[in-house]
């Protein structure tokens, strides 16, 4: 077992803190990495304010992690020391279901997330990447192309593989009309996704501060969705819309605006239920609604890959971890372009 500096919280209602704790010692098929940045996605505070009612403490948050290889294990032959490198969301899974089998580790029912998870190895509970560096299985690990600003390649981790998946799963591409809403996180890394791919792109937010930025990151066209004149604009228009929300809204207003077959993905995880979808709208346009989480393994290092390929990164805010309680009262103002990304150099 060997020390590491983290922070964590400690309770739902208490802020973040300095926190020290063990991980393993690298076994054989394990990659042992000193972690350089971390982003912080709106699913680290609703887990460390337990807004989903599945949290346990202490808490050391973090799946948008890059880093350095610093050791390897005698089985590991994808990695060598000094390879920059990723974690997301994912540490491990059972390897055998169905699910593994066909590279969507993250639907597998032992999945183990990389934070707030038993941990199959401890005993105790996973521990993320808010923290100096992390042992992780050579089979969750990505390649990370040195081509890439490796601040602004954490957020691709989780908001990154979160908006590529379903994009790619429901064959987005050249003709298709794209609606992103919410420019948070994963809504900006939609809006480049989506106009990488070749779509038109629709930005719907709440926040006409964001209309110029939208449009720099790729939106064809910005629409306020709190204005319902410019909404009935687009009625019955779109192929797919990437909902991104994350507080319980009326889905009507956007199932509405498919076309016949259209689909939206919800990936934004509320604390609180959608108000229910009016059935109407769903039958008398064959609509979908859908959900998406995140994305395989190997579709996560296809897409870093893309990204390297086609030079995507995030637009991030880069900070020091002792800011992170401001930090995370920014993201729930909406304030933030588009991510903060955590310097673990400043620990
Ligand atoms: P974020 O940076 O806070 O962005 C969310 C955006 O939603 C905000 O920037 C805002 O955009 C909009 N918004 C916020 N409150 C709203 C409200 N009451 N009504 C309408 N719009 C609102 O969050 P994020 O990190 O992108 O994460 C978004 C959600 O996805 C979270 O629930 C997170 O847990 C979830 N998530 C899911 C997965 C998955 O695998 N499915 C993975 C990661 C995260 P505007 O200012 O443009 O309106
Ligand atoms: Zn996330």
């Amino acid at each position: 077992m060997q020390k590491t500096q983290g922070y964590a919280a400690h309770t739902h209602t208490s802020a973040l803190a300095p926190f020290s704790f063990e991980r393993r010692a690298p076994l054989a098929n394990d990659v042992q990495i000193e972690i350089l940045f971390c982003g912080v996605c709106h699913s680290d505070i609703h887990q460390v304010r337990n807004e989903w009612g599945n949290s346990t403490f202490p808490m050391v948050p973090g799946h948008e992690i890059v880093g350095k290889v610093t050791k390897i294990g005698s089985e590991v032959t994808q990695f060598k020391v000094g390879d920059s490198v990723g974690v997301g969301c994912m540490v491990d899974s059972c390897g055998v279901c169905s699910e593994c089998q066909d590279d969507l580790e993250q639907y597998c029912n032992n999945a183990e997330f990389t934070y707030n998870s038993p941990d199959k190895h401890s005993g105790g509970t996973t521990y993320g990447g808010y923290s100096k560096q992390i042992v992780v299985n050579q089979n969750f690990v990505l390649q990370v192309s040195d081509k890439l600003d490796l601040a602004a390649t954490a957020p691709l981790l989780c908001a990154g593989i979160t908006t590529y998946s379903p994009l790619r799963h429901w064959n987005i591409g050249k003709g298709d009309k794209v609606g992103v809403v919410g420019l948070g996180g994963l809504g900006h890394m939609g809006i480049k996704f989506a106009h990488a791919f070749g779509a038109h792109v629709v930005l719907f937010t709440t926040s006409p501060s964001k209309i110029d930025d939208a449009k720099r990151l790729g939106a064809d066209e910005v629409v306020i969705s709190k204005n319902p004149e410019e909404m009935a604009q687009h009625t019955a228009s779109f192929d797919f819309i990437l909902n991104t929300v994350a507080a319980p809204h009326n889905l009507d207003a956007f199932t509405a605006l498919l076309k016949r077959d259209g689909t939206l993905c919800l990936v934004g995880v509320p604390d609180q239920p959608h108000p229910s979808p009016a059935v109407g709208n769903l039958i008398f346009k064959r609509r979908n609604i859908a959900g998406s989480l995140i994305g395989g393994i190997k579709e996560t290092q296809e897409m870093l890959d893309f990204c390297a390929e086609h030079n995507i990164t995030s637009d991030i805010e880069l900070i020091p971890i002792q800011t992170i309680n401001e930090a995370y009262e920014r993201v729930l103002k909406s304030d933030v372009k588009y991510r903060f990304v955590i310097d673990l150099a400043s620990l």
